[in-house]
């Protein structure tokens, strides 16, 4: 799958994008390190809250396929100067994939590319859920105390 191509398949998915309030559309599109492809676009909502990203979209889409191990997702924007994922969208690509690369493009042709760990130092991950007393090998058996 080449670059090109991935950066060609969020184009696609930012033609979809509802984007009503901030009039702001963006695209994505994920590669599955098996080399399926899975789009997305910015949904907004009334409730600005509710609104969802082009990136989690993806990659939303992809888990409920079964897919959870991803190689690259390319995020595509109108904008002149290169556009970020925020910082949600950052946590939500750490948690499947911390290697995989993030190519960040607008509809001109530029594109610069990170590695989704770069772009969240220190971040939250699922090891930080496990109670203290799992680390210390003791894992499936909290105990009471007292
Ligand atoms: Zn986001």
């Amino acid at each position: 799958m080449s670059l090109d191509f991935l950066i060609h398949a969020a184009r696609r998915g930012r033609e979809k994008a509802y984007a009503p309030y901030s009039g702001v559309k963006v695209g994505a599109a994920l590669e599955t390190e098996g080399g399926k492809i899975f789009s997305g676009c910015n949904i907004e909502n009334a409730s600005y809250g509710l609104s969802n990203c082009a990136e989690r979209t993806a990659i939303y889409k992809a888990v409920s396929e079964g897919f959870t191990r991803f190689k690259r997702i390319a995020i595509v924007t109108k904008k002149p100067e290169t556009f970020y994922p925020c910082g949600a969208c950052r946590q939500v690509m750490i948690q499947f994939s911390p290697d995989m690369e993030v190519i960040v493009a607008n509809t001109q042709g530029k594109h610069k590319l990170f590695k989704a760990r770069e772009l969240l130092p220190h971040p939250f991950l699922p090891k930080e859920l496990l109670a203290d007393e799992t680390r210390k090998g003791t894992k499936g058996s909290l105990q009471k105390t007292g």
